[in-house]
């Protein structure tokens, strides 16, 4: 017989070695209060570390406003309020100020992306794609998606909601080389595939996607395009990129904590008034009961940031990824797209390989304090998603804190200390502390409103 606690042991997906430590941890514990204890020191020293002494680098990551950040413990957080906002419609008494919060938070996402619909019930956007496979398709239907080493997203894959839904999935074709999509190729290949749905967006996104050309070629057979515009969200939201709705998306969801700024969770929103039905039918009462009225308040007061400052935080953004990109070639570190300018949005992807590797890269970095992602670049297999040769690095948290393009400089030779003159990552770190302890601040928002010498 096996030991029960060693099937356990065997069948735990988390650091085997790290939960070790915790047990330990907690049997010498004097009581629960030091249980707790425990917990607060690690959030504490998180706050420390990555909260003031790190470049947050990474894509999709962004820090939250002060009002943002409250509102998420505040007391309405403790609430229930399933259903749909309105009296009759809600199981439960008591909700007229939560109708009120909620109203707010729909119609606010409505104006940002002047859209005709919107749901805020979207606990992540993982969520909101699941909702839109399970609205808008039947299992064995065919889509069409984009593979992950060309930036692709689990969501839209076998190994994610649209492989759950029992969907058969064809790659849309991409040029690895302009990191876009292969116009002409699809144009081939979509009439044998006929796929009823076409999901763009993508986790690594440097340019615009021929959505319009793409729309009108799978309308022929009654297809539509769903934009996963997890990252590309605030961008959208502030002008800076390509508007799915206006060129022919059913169906936009996004992630409310990326580009967007805002509590991490998704945001759904279309304008066909016939796919109301189908797609807030998905998300409640199948996918979200619960919704968490505290970060629907958030999100609220995010989107109200975005009307008021997203356009120049967007703008500055993407103008930061382009001037971060042409100074780390500037170091000699390869970087993606270079004959087109590196990048349109929050992301710069490097091509590590001759420095060790995405992941060695990646912990080399932290170690100085500096905080990127690994990533699949082209060239790269799926299975490669251990060990692969990009590098993403992203520009939302340096331009909330107020950096323009002259610190994308210092920061480029920071990095290129460690990946070109190979300077010790823990010889660099005070450097990197330094240089962050002058960025403490975060802008774009009604708190503290502008950054100084903003352009
Ligand atoms: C991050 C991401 C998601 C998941 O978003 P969550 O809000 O974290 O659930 C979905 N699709 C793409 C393309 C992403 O990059």
């Amino acid at each position: 017989m096996i030991h029960p606690e060693q099937t356990t042991i065997q069948a735990e997906v988390h650091d085997p070695q790290i939960l070790a430590q915790t047990r330990a941890l907690l049997a010498a514990c004097q009581s629960p209060r030091e249980m707790q204890d425990a917990v607060l020191a690690a959030v504490a020293r998180n706050e420390e570390w990555r909260g003031k002494r790190c470049l947050n680098l990474l894509a999709p990551e962004a820090p939250t406003s002060p009002t943002v950040r409250a509102l998420l413990s505040s007391e309405v957080g403790t609430r229930a309020a399933e259903g749909h906002i309105g009296a009759v419609n809600r199981w439960f008494a008591g909700t007229k100020h939560i109708d009120e919060i909620e109203a707010l938070c729909v119609e606010l996402l409505k104006k940002v992306f002047a859209a005709n619909y919107a749901d805020h019930r979207l606990v992540a956007s993982m969520i909101g794609n699941m909702a839109v496979y399970s609205a808008l398709t039947e299992p064995g239907d065919m889509i069409m998606s984009i593979p992950q080493p060309v930036g692709g997203h689990s969501s839209n894959r076998y190994d994610g909601p649209a492989g759950v839904r029992g969907l058969k999935i064809v790659d849309i074709p991409f040029d690895p080389v302009e990191l876009e999509v292969d116009l002409d190729l699809f144009r081939k290949v979509a009439p044998l595939v006929r796929p009823k749905l076409v999901a763009l967006g993508a986790s690594m996104t440097l340019f615009p996607f021929p959505l319009q050309a793409m729309h009108d070629i799978v309308a022929e057979w009654g297809g539509s395009v769903f934009f996963d515009g997890a990252h590309q969200l605030g961008l959208v939201a502030g002008g800076q990129f390509q508007d799915p709705l206006r060129e022919g998306a059913a169906v936009l969801t996004g992630s409310a904590g990326k580009t967007f700024s805002g509590p991490q969770s998704g945001i759904m929103i279309w304008n066909d008034p016939r796919l109301t039905e189908p797609l807030t039918h998905s998300i409640f009462p199948v996918l979200a009961a619960t919704h968490q009225v505290n970060r629907v308040a958030a999100l609220a007061v995010s989107a109200a940031e975005m009307i008021a400052y997203g356009r120049v935080y967007m703008a500055q953004i993407v103008r930061n990824a382009q001037a971060l990109g042409a100074a780390l070639a500037r170091r000699g570190i390869p970087v993606l797209a270079a004959h087109k300018g590196y990048t349109t949005t929050h992301q710069v992807i490097a091509n590590v390989r001759a420095f060790g590797g995405g992941l060695e890269v990646a912990h080399r970095l932290a170690r100085a304090n500096i905080i990127t992602n690994k990533n699949l670049i082209p060239g790269d297999q799926p299975d490669d998603w251990d060990r692969p040769n990009g590098l993403r690095i992203g520009t939302i948290e340096i331009t909330r804190l107020g950096m323009h393009e002259a610190e994308m400089k210092t920061i480029a030779d920071f990095i290129a200390r460690i990946l070109i003159e190979h300077v010790a990552p823990e010889d660099m770190v005070d450097d990197v502390i330094a240089f962050r302890e002058a960025y403490q601040t975060l802008y774009y928002n009604f708190d503290n409103e502008l950054p100084p010498h903003h352009s």
